[in-house]
């Protein structure tokens, strides 16, 4: 008997989208109306302890769950859209390496879809909250933008001509592994001297650890203390910078000075319109650090014409920048064809 090939589930006539975000944590689930509006969500944690597919199963059980809320069900979605932790392929959907999931080689898309039976998009996490925030969020009506998201790591996404820019692999826009500092401090990727070992929130947290152990006082050490916490919060970043801590504005500063230098690499190369910085950190530190980013940025664009007209701007959208951005790659990926 011939093997029958699996093909991808029908398009639906529903106008409903679905966004999903897979943390290593939590997985949030909106339902998205034709207007980009969230009109339903609902959020389940991440049971990595059991395994891919009962995560993918819990994923499923969200997305219900919200449609449940507004009397819809899976019949009136013609999509749904996966920002997930990558490296992965966007064209099949597999997640190739995850390691908060504890995931290699996991077929998050065909599985889901079969789940589901409504066609899956999936996509890198911070591909999806960049898309999200240049179709709904502060890069409206741009064309070309570039996602920055500095946090445990620092992701990255691009976009030109309106496009999502995925490359050959799957593995374009990784920013965080750009080198700022040849021969810097070591990166999580075992390379020396990437953005992300210089001016992401474990680089911040190395360094003022550093320094209070080479002797250097600070009130900031007595916050960290009473909080008995290897990780310090953005907030607690903030609270330091607002106590005009010494050792804290320091560290921002330093922080915001590979940014903009991460910044002026990138425009240099892609020549964007607007780049965009989210994430915790820049949400509750963006005084102390965007206009640094921006004055450092300016002084290593190559080509300073019309520079100024090159915004770098904060993300609007938050937390729900991936899940309404995954829904309108599943949309526009619908809407072409695939
Ligand atoms: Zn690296």
């Amino acid at each position: 008997m011939p093997k029958k090939k699996k093909k991808k589930a029908e398009k639906r006539d529903g106008t409903l989208l679905v966004g999903i975000d897979l943390g290593g944590t939590k997985i949030l689930a909106a339902v998205v109306d034709k207007n980009g509006e969230i009109v339903a969500k609902s959020k389940k944690s991440t049971p990595v302890a059991e395994g891919a597919f009962v995560v993918i199963d819990h994923m499923a059980e969200a997305v219900h769950r919200a449609l449940e809320k507004i009397d819809a069900s899976i019949d009136d979605v013609m999509g749904v859209g996966v920002g997930a932790p990558g490296p992965l392929d966007p064209k099949t959907g597999l997640v190739h390496f995850a390691p908060n999931l504890n995931w290699t080689g996991v077929p998050l898309g065909g599985r889901l879809e079969e789940v589901l039976d409504v066609p899956v998009f999936v996509h890198n996490d911070v591909d999806a909250g960049t898309y999200g925030e240049f179709r709904l969020g502060v890069g409206k009506g741009t064309d070309n933008v570039v996602g920055i998201f500095p946090g445990t790591g620092i992701g990255g996404g691009i976009i030109l001509d309106g496009r999502l820019i995925t490359g050959s692999r799957g593995s374009a826009g990784e920013l965080g592994h750009t080198i700022v500092l040849a021969d810097g401090p070591v990166c999580g990727c075992g390379k020396r001297g990437c953005a992300e070992a210089v001016a992401s929130r474990t680089a911040m947290t190395r360094d003022i650890r550093l320094a209070v152990q080479n002797g250097r006082e600070t009130a900031f050490v007595e916050l960290v203390d009473d909080l008995h916490d290897e990780r310090i919060t953005s907030g607690t970043w903030a609270e330091a910078a607002e106590a005009k801590d010494e050792l804290a504005l320091e560290v921002l500063d330093r922080t915001a000075y590979y940014l903009g230098i991460l910044t002026a690499n990138a425009v240099n190369i892609l020549d964007p319109e607007m780049v965009i910085f989210g994430g915790g950190l820049i949400e509750a530190c963006s005084h102390w650090l965007m206009p640094r980013i921006r004055q450092v940025a300016m002084q290593y664009y190559i080509n300073k014409l019309g520079a100024d007209k090159i915004q770098i701007v904060e993300a609007q959208l938050g937390d729900y920048a991936a899940v309404l951005g995954a829904a309108m790659l599943a949309r526009d990926r619908l809407k072409a064809g695939g």
